[in-house]
């Protein structure tokens, strides 16, 4: 019975790069009759699809919804009833900032098998991959991930008094459109002005753009450099130590955007 409703994979895919992907993740993408992918799932995966496999872009850009997460949730739902292998894949890590467990709750709702397939997230790997790391020995033992925006009902709300100061680094994911609000809050609770920022923009491939500054300067920098999203918004000591661990390749991206 469980078989004839077939399966649906919640993969993740990376942070970009393609070369970030578990081989698991592969192995459920070669297998897959039908692949659903989001904006930041880098579409070069899709070359691992079998012949006659159906692939549908699920995503959304911003804050324009090409599909209202419910009917993602549908169709999985439908597929599965059909008895298709399903790859559902999403950028980084599934359940990351990536609503992967509201897609399970549907499916168990229906007794649709369904297996989870970590991914690389972005806000470890995208400042890693620019020489950043997220903790470091005597300078950052804690680091916490934050979600740049919350929605209208959001039942969750981040405690910028406690994290301004009780953290050592923090990461924003979805931080570009409201990082004035993000620093405005942080050094409203005691956050020092000079603590070193960076925003990383399309992380781990070739297009990636780093800004670096600081808590304060941060805000117009973005404005000056016209900085757009998808960006990870690392705040902390750890981004000071960019310069020392940063490979050639993201210093020449850096110059690019100055
Ligand atoms: N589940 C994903 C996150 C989804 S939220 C994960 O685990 O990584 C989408 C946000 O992730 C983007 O707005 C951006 O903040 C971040 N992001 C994802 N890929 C990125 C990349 N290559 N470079 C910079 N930021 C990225």
């Amino acid at each position: 019975m469980m078989r004839e409703r077939g399966k649906v994979s919640i993969v993740g895919a990376g942070p970009g790069d393609p070369e970030l992907i578990t081989l698991k993740a592969i192995r459920a993408i070669e297998n897959a009759e039908v692949v659903l992918y989001d904006y930041l799932v880098n579409k070069q995966l899709l070359d691992y699809c079998k012949e006659g496999c159906e692939i549908v872009y699920v995503g959304k850009k911003n804050r324009q919804h090409t599909y209202p997460q419910e009917d993602i949730n549908k169709m999985l739902i439908e597929y599965g009833l059909a008895g298709k292998k399903i790859a559902r894949l999403k950028g980084g890590d599934p359940f990351v900032f990536g609503r992967g467990a509201e897609e399970i709750l549907g499916l168990k709702e229906h007794d649709i098998e369904f297996e989870v397939i970590p991914g690389i997230t972005a806000g470890v790997a995208v400042p890693g991959a620019a020489g950043i790391p997220v903790t470091l020995r005597n300078v950052a033992s804690s680091v916490a991930f934050f979600t740049g925006h919350q929605c209208a009902n959001h039942k969750t709300e981040i405690y910028w008094d406690k994290i301004a100061t009780g953290i050592d680094t923090l990461v924003f994911y979805m931080g570009v459109t409201q990082a004035p609000r993000i620093v405005r809050n942080l050094m409203a609770c005691g956050k020092n002005p000079e603590t070193p920022v960076a925003m990383i923009r399309w992380g781990t491939l070739p297009e990636q753009e780093v800004l670096k500054g600081t808590l304060g300067t941060i805000v117009q920098m973005m404005e000056e450099h016209n900085f757009k999203p998808p960006a990870i918004f690392i705040v902390g000591e750890v981004v000071a130590y960019s310069e020392q661990l940063s490979p050639l390749i993201n210093q020449m991206a850096e110059s690019e955007i100055e």
